[in-house]
């Protein structure tokens, strides 16, 4: 019997894993298929405190995973596959093998939604991204695409002007989803251009983006534009399908937070994107997992009393 399980390695997980390690707790932590989350897919990360000349995604989660097994977290690279939390102690699986604990952390996270074409996975970090906060800086006096039309592709579009020199939003209706607001914003600032009823069918460039193909979905015609960027901006998934009937979810499949990190059920605990609709940073979900460890030792302290 352990007393805390944490579900998912990214900055959430593993700070989750360093606090409750240190608090000697002893934390189970199922790495999932992405051992170290979604930074181990990009190259620098230029805003995560602490490292002036920026530092891989990769080797930050090496070092956030290298502390956390200092002071004693144990680490198993496999998917949960299924949790039963209607009772105390929990019951954990990784296929055939059951694992129970008094306390579990969520910290599985969310993955941006993609077009599903096969240049997006070749040029990621190479001109292609699904977070302007995260890469937006790298793009200064340059051309960017955004693809969606809802609010956080009208956030990320007016955002990127900051930088870019013009910013093409390619969106597949002739009018926006976006909030009133959001999209006057984004309609009357000059940089930014719309393409409309549009779609992206591949993106150009061998290491480096060059341009996207684009088709109009109305006339069928098919353009090429130059540009050295493309920022995705059609939503995110969160990571929670195993948890479905076993913990309050919202209409997106996010986990709701009932107070701070609490889900609805007393003893599970939540941290980082999976149940973040807003920010969507490496830092706070570290945050998130350092307020869910605490929780999770508060939670264990209470029931001992
Ligand atoms: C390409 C890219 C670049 C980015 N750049 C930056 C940046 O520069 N700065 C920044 O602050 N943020 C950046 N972000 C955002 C940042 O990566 C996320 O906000 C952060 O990783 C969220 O952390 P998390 O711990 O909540 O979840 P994640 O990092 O998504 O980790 C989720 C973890 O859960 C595991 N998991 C999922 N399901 C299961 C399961 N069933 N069983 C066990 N484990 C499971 C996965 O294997 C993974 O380890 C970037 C994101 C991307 C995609």
């Amino acid at each position: 019997m352990r007393d805390v399980i944490i579900i998912g390695s990214g900055p959430a997980g593993l700070t989750a894993a360093i606090y409750a390690a240190r608090a000697n707790l002893k934390p189970l932590v199922f790495e999932g298929l992405q051992p170290g989350g979604q930074l181990t897919i990009t190259t620098e990360v230029e805003n995560y405190p602490g490292f002036k000349e920026g530092i891989t995604g990769p080797a930050l989660m090496d070092e956030m995973r290298n502390q956390a097994e200092r002071f004693g977290s144990e680490h198993v690279y496999d998917l949960v596959t299924k949790v039963d939390f209607s009772a105390s102690p929990f019951k954990v699986w990784v296929g055939e093998t059951m694992h129970e604990a008094k306390s579990v952390i969520i910290s599985t996270g969310a993955s941006a939604r993609w077009l599903g074409i096969d240049a997006e996975k070749r040029l990621q970090g190479r001109g292609v991204s699904a977070c302007a906060t995260c890469d937006g800086f790298f793009f200064r006096d340059q051309h960017v695409a955004v693809v969606g039309g809802g609010d956080s592709a009208m956030e990320e579009a007016t955002f990127l002007t900051r930088f870019a020199s013009k910013v093409t939003v390619v969106h597949r209706r002739d009018e926006l989803r976006a909030s009133k607001i959001m999209a006057e914003r984004a309609l009357k600032n000059e940089k930014i251009e719309f393409v409309w009823d549009s779609t992206v069918d591949d993106i150009l460039g061998e290491d480096q983006v060059t341009g996207i193909r684009v088709r109009n979905l109305k006339s069928g015609e098919v353009t090429d534009l130059p540009m050295d960027g493309i920022f995705m901006a059609v939503g995110h998934v969160p990571n929670t399908d195993v948890f479905k009937g076993q913990i309050a979810l919202d209409g997106k499949g996010y986990v709701v937070a009932t107070e701070q990190t609490r889900t609805s059920v007393a003893g599970v605990f939540v941290a980082g994107d999976v149940v973040d609709t807003k920010y969507k940073q490496a830092i706070t979900a570290a945050g998130w997992g350092c307020m869910a460890a605490l929780d999770a030792q508060k939670y264990l302290e209470s029931l001992e009393d």
